[in-house]
């Protein structure tokens, strides 16, 4: 058997994945790893963790070097070594050291292209300052981390609101820094639908972001730079983060096909149009696997991935790259969110009859500390009911929904497969429906015109020429707060006795906070006879978030205010109380027994609030036994129990008072 020469040009992710997975297939091929940078096998993705200081050592970073590679995997390795001409007819790749000038020749029996792509620096007045910078290696970071040290600059502009971008923006914020982020799109992580932008620029404003969508940069001065609608933005240091394009010119140069999607072509094999060189990651376009079209994902995981098939099919194997969902996901300081497969628009822009549903849930049971509202977007075929993918944001838990939604998407699942599935719970860790379960219920229910819904980036669409009554089936707290301009405010608990009030000839759009009363007054509504009702998908969580991010046409939505967040506080992070001090010990008293934050949409007035898992704890802050004391939460549900708590511990004047619109109601 002939003895395999395998030279792999580019050692980070794909190259260095495709070096070992050889050596695991062949203990005698010789493997050869170029490298034009100092660096092999680094972790990109964590350069921005360095700068913001959640990684202190930069050593962490870099998870191998050449020697211990070599050590490991019998490869040979060469740093700072540039490949400059591939020859396909001699097989061989001729290079350049960057240090010493020195030419030399490798030769192969087989070729991995592994050379990713680089940040695209667009061509502005000003971008070639020393404070402009963009982040792709390790010596990027060093630049920009020595930049802050020796500079110590006040104010940066980001200019792209993708994932880098973002996770820059925190890097920067948690450096001290006051930070405007500049987006040519209307809002930031394009990729990703409004509603879920929305969570995420949210959070931004809440750390002070300065968010400048549907701009772009003209000008960058030295202190400043200048948008396209007139704004001048203070930029002590700016980051450039547009967007990636494939290293190609190698390739090009020695004839190798290029795509329709500008990538390198590939086949399913990851060979090139050269049988003799295979090709994996960044500068590649593959299939997508929803669309059956060929794009580029330039991410890390399916690089990875590509590295180890393009390696076993160098060496005589015949393993098929499926093709990328492209699965993606951006912490931004506390705010998680993500995508996967097709959204909505991406879904319909392919000509796919799809429709898609949100709902927002807690991530673990609600009566266990800690619960956080998990906000779960599934899209799928309108007829079959086959998940082309979905979106996932919230505190907590968002990663997970995300990933079974990608498991969804993969495995070409239906909404009904997802409905059936058993999801781990315990309640600090799930809910016996999970959200996953309860959005595949919805999109049943969407289906089957049970319950009949639209979501916020569907409303302009589903509004115009209708002149529908909308209903606000909230609180009045709540209504109050923020409400869609012109709606009806009959909270569900009195609905059933305001039918009358309704007109019953004209559609009726119904919404309350995340989806699921909405539904209940769906179902009351068409119970009583009305015919054309649609409920809003994600309630008025999801049409805050829509209108946070890029507004609506035919409705208008109060936004409510943004709550201040410091990165200090969140460092320090406890667990706050809201102090409750009882005016006297022998007075009556209201106590809401719900989560502080529902207290905080709106109580009862002077009601305090003791949230049910405290009661037992904080029982004496209640004062005397025998005092008059009222608990109401949402529903009556939780207060009865809380008030079996109370009388169980020596209370002898303790009432349910119900629900907080019954205590509403009976002022
Ligand atoms: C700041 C940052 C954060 C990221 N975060 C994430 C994330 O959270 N999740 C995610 O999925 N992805 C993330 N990515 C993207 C991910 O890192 C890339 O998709 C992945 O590294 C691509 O791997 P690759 O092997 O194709 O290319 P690279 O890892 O870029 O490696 C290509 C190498 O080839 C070398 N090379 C190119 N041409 C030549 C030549 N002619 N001769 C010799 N060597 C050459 C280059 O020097 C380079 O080192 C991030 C990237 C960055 C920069």
């Amino acid at each position: 058997m002939k003895e395999e020469k395998v030279v792999i040009i580019g050692g980070v992710a794909s190259g260095a994945t495709a070096a070992a997975k050889v050596r695991r297939i062949s203990p005698n091929a010789k493997i050869v790893m170029l490298e034009a940078g100092p660096d092999i096998s680094f972790a990109n993705c964590g350069l921005p963790y360095y700068i913001s200081g959640d990684i202190k050592s930069r050593s962490k970073l870099i998870l191998q070097s050449p020697e211990s590679f070599n050590e490991q995997y019998n490869v040979e390795v060469h740093t700072h070594t540039l490949v400059a001409t591939i020859d396909k007819e001699a097989h061989v790749v001729k290079t350049v050291d960057s240090r010493s000038g020195e030419q030399r020749t490798f030769e192969y029996t087989k070729l991995i292209l592994a050379q990713g792509g680089r940040p695209i620096k667009p061509e502005l007045p000003g971008a070639d300052q020393d404070h402009v910078f963009t982040l792709w290696t390790l010596e990027d970071m060093d630049k920009i981390s020595n930049f802050l040290e020796d500079h110590k600059p006040q104010t940066a502009v980001v200019v792209g609101g993708g994932f880098i971008g973002l996770e820059m923006v925190e890097a920067l914020v948690k450096r001290g820094l006051t930070v405007n982020v500049v987006e040519m799109m209307p809002h930031v992580m394009a990729i990703m639908e409004a509603e879920t932008a929305g969570f995420i620029e949210n959070e931004m404003l809440s750390y002070g972001v300065g968010i400048n969508t549907g701009a772009s940069v003209v000008e960058i001065g030295s202190k400043t730079v200048g948008l396209d609608n007139g704004k001048v933005l203070n930029a002590d240091m700016v980051i450039l983060s547009i967007g990636v394009r494939p290293t190609l010119q190698l390739a090009k140069d020695a004839g190798l096909k290029v795509g329709e999607a500008g990538g390198l072509l590939v086949n399913e094999q990851l060979q090139t149009s050269d049988p003799d060189i295979y090709a994996a990651g960044d500068m590649v376009e593959i299939e997508h696997r929803v669309l059956g079209k060929k794009v580029r994902i330039p991410l890390a995981g399916p690089a990875n991935r590509q590295g180890r098939i393009a390696a076993e099919n160098a060496l005589g194997g015949a393993h098929s790259y499926k093709g990328s969902i492209g699965t993606s996901v951006v912490r931004v300081f506390e705010a998680v969110a993500g995508t996967t497969g097709l959204s909505l628009k991406q879904a319909r822009a392919a000509g796919i009859d799809a429709d898609a549903v949100v709902v927002h849930k807690e991530h673990h049971t609600s009566y266990y500390p800690g619960s956080e509202t998990v906000s779960t977007m599934l899209v799928y075929d309108r007829k079959s009911g086959v998940v082309l993918g979905g979106q996932a944001a919230g505190y907590k838990g968002a990663d997970k929904r995300l990933d079974v939604i990608a498991t969804a998407t993969a495995a070409k699942l239906t909404v009904s497969d997802l409905a059936d599935i058993d999801f781990a719970y315990s309640p600090p860790i799930g809910t016996a429906n999970d959200a996953i379960n309860m959005a595949a219920y919805t999109a049943e229910n969407r289906m089957s015109g049970f319950s009949p819904s639209v979501t916020a980036s569907e409303l302009d669409e589903y509004f115009a020429g209708k002149n529908p009554v909308i209903i606000d089936v909230r609180d009045f707290f709540a209504f109050e707060k923020s409400h869609v301009e012109g709606a009806l405010n009959i909270p569900l608990e009195i609905l059933p006795q305001q039918l009358a009030s309704i007109p019953a000839n004209r559609p009726i759009a119904v919404y309350d906070e995340t989806g699921k009363k909405g539904h209940q007054a769906l179902r009351t509504l068409v119970g009583a006879g009305f015919r054309n009702v649609t409920n809003l998908s994600g309630g008025h969580t999801s049409l805050q978030r829509h209108a946070r991010a890029i507004g609506f046409k035919t409705i208008k939505v109060g936004l409510l205010p943004i709550q201040p967040k410091s990165v200090e506080e969140e460092a320090e992070a406890v667990e706050k109380k809201v102090e409750v001090k009882a005016i006297d010990s022998n007075t009556p008293i209201v106590v809401d027994v719900r989560t502080p934050q529902e207290f905080a949409h709106g109580a009862y007035p002077k009601a305090i609030n003791i949230p049910l898992d405290e009661l037992q704890m904080r029982v004496d802050e209640l004062g005397n036994p025998s005092r008059s004391i009222t608990l109401y939460c949402a529903s009556g549900a939780r207060s009865a129990y809380g008030q079996r708590i109370l009388q169980q511990l020596g209370f002898t004047n303790v009432s349910n008072g119900g629900g907080i619109m019954q205590m509403m109601l009976r002022r």
